[in-house]
């Protein structure tokens, strides 16, 4: 008889395969006393494990980093920096210093000392840190005791992984070519497994009990990753349903493949420009740009948070230029040094904030230390020579900070001129519109504005009173209230009266339910993580301007979230796969 197990939603779409479970190889491990004489050989092996595991990492790095987006591939990065923790190194020495444990257990020991200490934390993304180190310590010990890696496959059929959780490691032991479907009882929705799956492709449901899922490996199962469920021994009409979603999930595939090189436009001919936001040199090696308009967010700071000292304004030029010759004569929007809140810079000391997301973030620590923003502007001006730049400046509050830095801006270019160096003299300085307060007095701004960028992301987070990072909120944290929806047609309004030109860069920009809401408001421009820009472009495809105004005219007028969510549903979900159905009727 069919069995539901419920779960948590990680990674959307569905599959249908049997489930197979898999051990992790490193429950035992080899225990012996250390003699004084024999610690530096300890000690040794742990260099030579760090050593393999580090090559290792680096290798699946690159072998995924076709198929992950830039900042999921960081993932990897993250693990290497704590391989190469100088805290965590001295830790496992002490260890087997002290207690005289040979390596494989002073790093059982370490890795749950640290494993304790990151769960405790509030920090959600800091929660995360736990399973990367638990991983590090399994990649360890596995690169010490030579256990052959352990590849997860069902000789060559489809399967269903099923684990005690999904680790970013474990990514590369998957069977590409057959893998369906991800279920496992620990990771949230932001585990670094869960967003791996994301990236990949992969339906994901988190948070099922562990001894049902090893008591049932090879029993038929549905995972449905959009809803958080897992049916065990399906019936025949659970089988039926899911084979028609999974139908239904192809033709949208397919349909994404061909409109893939298309105009983004409407089917009336509205034509809505889709842009790439990049977060560094490395986004830039993946950029399809025949697929986009430009790109409209550069986030700079990531350039400089990988770095162990500010980058020096050569060594920034060289940065923008690579934009500038992957863009082609395309736009590429530079926003400056956004850190600050949860973007740290380490080698520049903040200050110890109660409320770091409402502190000295973005603008405000450049305007405060005005050597970074004029070393920054001016490389960027040096880089524009080479095609179209425009300038984007984060965290904005008022217009007198916008003036300040035109000011800078000025003067930038008065000296560059001076001494003949190459500039684009007709380099635009826009404003991110993320602080809300910016929205009422946009007339008064706009005039010093040569354009806007809707940094949704935060802009949500501050009209809400949510921290986009706290998890136990996270429910609240939603785009779809009707207020939000206001302003940003408020923000559409402003812009498009004073013929200034305004996209939307965060998140939402990339969610294709969104994409008629944001026709319909008024935006022709939105910027999106280049993951998403065909699946949107579909979208965008498929409703008139006139039914994007319907649809956004109704959404505004509505009285709470759950009412626009269910427009989503009833109205653009629901046309929307009537649409592809028929296309895919015609294709037979
Ligand atoms: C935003 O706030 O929407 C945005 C694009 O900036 P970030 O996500 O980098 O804060
Ligand atoms: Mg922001």
């Amino acid at each position: 008889m069919a069995r539901k197990l419920k779960g948590i939603a990680a990674a959307r779409g569905v599959a249908i395969a049997p489930i197979v479970h898999f051990h992790a190889a490193l429950d035992h491990i080899p225990t012996w006393k250390v003699a004084e004489a024999d610690v530096g050989g300890e000690k040794a092996r742990l260099s030579g494990a760090i050593a393999g595991v580090t090559t290792s990492l680096l290798d699946l790095q690159r072998e995924l980093a076709g198929s992950l987006g830039n900042q999921d591939v960081r993932i990897y990065d993250a693990q290497v920096a704590i391989l190469h923790d100088p805290t965590f190194r001295r830790d496992v020495e002490a260890e087997i210093e002290q207690r005289k444990v040979n390596l494989e257990v002073a790093l059982q020991r370490v890795v749950a000392r640290y494993e304790q200490v990151f769960a405790a934390m509030e920090n959600p993304a800091m929660r995360e840190r736990a399973a990367d180190v638990r991983d590090i310590g399994r990649q360890l010990v596995g690169a010490l005791l030579a256990t052959e890696q352990q590849k997860y496959t069902a000789n060559g059929s489809d399967y269903l992984f099923a684990a005690d959780e999904f680790l970013p490691s474990d990514a590369g032991l998957l069977d590409r070519a057959h893998i369906r479907g991800i279920v496992t009882q620990h990771g949230g929705k932001y585990s670094h497994g869960a967003i791996l799956a994301r990236s990949l492709g992969i339906p994901a449901v988190v948070g099922i009990d562990q001894v049902m899922l090893e008591s049932v490996t090879g029993t038929l199962a549905i995972v449905d990753g959009d809803a958080g469920i897992v049916i065990l021994d399906p019936s025949p009409a659970d089988l039926d349903e899911y084979e028609r979603r999974l139908r239904e999930q192809r033709a949208i595939d397919r349909r994404i493949a061909e409109v893939r090189f298309q105009p983004s436009v409407t089917p009336d001919g509205v034509p809505v420009q889709l842009f790439a936001n990049v977060e560094g040199v490395r986004d830039l090696d993946a950029l399809e740009v025949e697929a986009i308009a430009g790109i409209g967010l550069f986030r700079t700071e990531f350039a400089f948070m990988e770095r162990r000292q500010f980058p020096t304004e050569n060594e920034q030029v060289a940065m923008y230029r690579r934009a500038m010759e992957t863009s082609r004569g395309k736009p590429v929007t530079f926003r400056t040094l956004d850190v600050g809140g949860d973007k740290p810079l380490g080698y520049f000391t903040m200050p110890d904030e109660r409320n770091p997301v409402l502190g000295w973030r973005g603008i405000r620590l450049c305007l405060d230390w005005p050597d970074i923003l004029y070393s920054q502007m001016r490389a960027i001006l040096r880089a524009s020579a080479l095609g179209h730049a425009r300038i984007l400046l984060p965290m904005i509050t008022s217009r007198s900070e916008v003036v300040r830095c035109r000011e800078v801006l000025d003067q930038l270019t008065a000296d560059l001129k001076a001494t003949g160096v190459a500039f684009d003299p007709r380099i635009e300085l826009g404003v991110m519109v993320e602080v809300p307060v910016l929205v009422p007095v946009l007339p008064d701004g706009l005039p010093v504005t040569d354009f806007l960028s809707v940094g949704t992301n935060d802009l949500v987070q501050y009209l809400l009173a949510v921290d986009r990072d706290n998890q136990r909120v996270a429910k609240m944290y939603d785009p779809f209230h009707p207020g939000v929806l206001r302003v940003l047609q408020q923000i559409a309004a402003a812009a498009n009266a004073a013929g200034k030109s305004v996209s939307i860069c965060g998140e939402i920009a990339g969610d294709h339910w969104f994409t008629p809401f944001l026709v319909g408001l008024g935006y022709r421009e939105l910027s999106m993580a280049p993951v998403f820009v065909p699946r949107v472009k579909l979208m965008l495809r498929s409703f008139t301007l006139g039914e994007c105004q319907d649809l956004a005219t109704r959404a505004v007028a509505m009285q709470s979230t759950r009412d626009v969510r269910r427009l989503v549903q009833d109205e653009i979900q629901s046309r929307w796969v009537r649409q592809l159905g028929a296309s895919e009727d015609s294709r037979r």
